[in-house]
């Protein structure tokens, strides 16, 4: 199936991934539907696209509205399902958002899909569901490896793990086709870079506006940092590869990187050395008592490499570049940065 001129639906297509997927299904001449509630994703991200004769409309609504999300399903062939509660922070702060969003608006969707014979559904999921398995690297068939309930870090991942076991519930009981994709520390331009935001676009907002980068922890933990166009390539992909349905697919790159290497390599592309440096903050001080860090994560990329073609092609120098260069001229994004 070819994606182009195709009706599809995004939920969280104003959201940080969401609306680059919006940008690229546009450059493909398709019908999208945005499905966002404005909660972290923002009118900015695809105002663009918002113009009387543009091929985008935005719905403002949450994905636990039943009736709503029912017919907007049915006037679509494809749906990216992107819309959930994401950011570390927040999981600790507000596990029962969390929940809710994530496992009721999924629950939503997929019943729409359902009833109205949507040709693909694409669920957003998190290399996060592996939870803190330190194999490396991590296949779809790995097992997820989890703390106890009383540390709500884990509340996301079991809620996308609870995604992913009911949409292929809906694939084997209803012959729903779905791909569940799990990526890998996604960064790039419009990323959230407040104190809910990830990693890269923390330190970069930080390197630019002359504070010092907040490192937690021994900054030794690592992660595998993928950029947006090559996250959004493997999302596209998905959706047109019939032998990708059913299946769940790692999307990420394999170039492991050190959280102090980061610190050091924003510092140094943005041109800010000697003027911030990293600084060593203990979890607990950013996080209150109920986190847990991962050591290690790193995808297994074989699967997607097979069925998609998918490779994650932008290296971290050029990814990093890019980013800080939409920052800079983006500067009132970097208003969000606190600590
Ligand atoms: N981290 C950090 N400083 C920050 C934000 C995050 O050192 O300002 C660390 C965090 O503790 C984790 C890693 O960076 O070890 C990645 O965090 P992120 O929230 O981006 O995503 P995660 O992979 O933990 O879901």
């Amino acid at each position: 199936m070819k994606i182009e001129g195709l009706k599809v639906l995004v939920t969280g297509g104003a959201g940080f991934i969401g609306s680059h997927l919006v940008d690229r299904l546009v450059d493909a001449s398709c019908q999208v539907i945005v499905l966002d509630n404005l909660s972290t994703g923002k009118l900015e991200n695809i105002a663009h696209h918002l113009t009387p004769n543009g091929k985008v409309r935005l719905v403002k609504a949450d994905i636990r509205n039943v009736e709503l999300v029912n017919q907007l399903v049915k006037d679509c062939q494809v749906v990216f399902h992107e819309a959930a509660v994401v950011g570390v922070k927040r999981y600790v702060e507000n596990p029962i958002d969390v929940i809710e969003v994530n496992v009721l608006g999924t629950h939503n969707i997929l019943e729409a899909a359902r009833k109205h014979d949507v040709e693909r559904l694409i669920l957003a999921s998190t290399s996060e569901v592996y939870g803190k398995n330190i194999k490396a690297p991590l296949s779809e068939g790995d097992d997820r490896v989890l703390g106890p309930t009383y540390i709500d870090r884990w509340c996301y991942s079991t809620s996308k793990a609870l995604d992913e076991h009911l949409v292929i519930g809906y694939h084997r009981r209803y012959g729903l086709k779905p791909v569940i994709l799990r990526y890998f520390n996604v960064y790039g331009p419009r990323q959230e870079c407040s104190a809910y935001g990830g990693v890269v676009s923390r330190f970069i907002a930080q390197a630019l506006t002359g504070r010092d980068l907040t490192v937690f922890g021994d900054g030794k933990q690592t992660r595998c940092f993928t950029y947006i166009e090559d996250i959004v390539e493997g999302t596209i992909r998905a959706a047109e590869v019939d032998e990708a349905i059913g299946k769940i697919l790692n999307l990420g790159s394999t170039n492991e990187t050190k959280i102090i290497d980061l610190a050091h390599l924003v510092i140094k592309l943005a041109g800010v050395e000697g003027k911030v440096k990293p600084i060593y903050i203990p979890y607990e001080k950013f996080y209150g008592r109920w986190y847990e860090d991962l050591p290690r994560r790193v995808p297994d990329v074989s699967e997607a490499s097979k069925i998609l073609g998918f490779s994650s092609k932008t290296n971290l120098v050029e990814g990093l570049r890019e980013t800080i260069e939409w920052y800079k001229r983006n500067f009132n994004r970097l208003s969000e940065i606190t600590l």
